[in-house]
């Protein structure tokens, strides 16, 4: 049985374990490449992400948003609305996109289910 023994040449004043830590840290800064890589590529996905959520609330025009009520119905009545710090305040909507009134009305209004108590 033969024993293959490979002579490698180190460099004057090195000797292997030099080779292999720097092989080890060759490989940590490979690792550490391919992880900002991949983040970095990641970026551009979150962005897009975050404007299709934005993109998901209706228009305001499409929904002929008024701020003022229709019919006795406004957002304070709407299962959508949410609410500001105080009744009066401008709240949000969570189909439409942008401030809305209490006060204010859309096509999109859906009345809060009734108490049943
Ligand atoms: S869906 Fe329309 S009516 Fe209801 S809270 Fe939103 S904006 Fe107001």
């Amino acid at each position: 049985m033969y024993m293959y023994v490979r002579m490698i040449d180190y460099p004057q004043g090195t000797n292997m374990n030099d080779n292999f830590t720097e092989l080890k840290s060759r490989r940590s800064l490979l690792k550490k490449a391919a992880m900002y890589i991949a983040g970095v590529a990641v970026l551009p996905l979150l962005a897009s992400f975050r404007s299709a959520r934005a993109a998901e609330k209706l228009q305001k025009a499409d929904v002929k948003y008024q701020d003022k009520p229709k019919d006795g119905k406004d957002c304070d009545d709407c299962m959508h609305f949410v609410a500001g710090a105080t009744p009066k305040a401008i709240g949000t909507c969570k189909v439409v996109e942008g401030a809305v009134s209490p006060h204010g009305y859309c096509a999109a209004f859906t009345p809060k289910p009734r108490n049943r108590s």
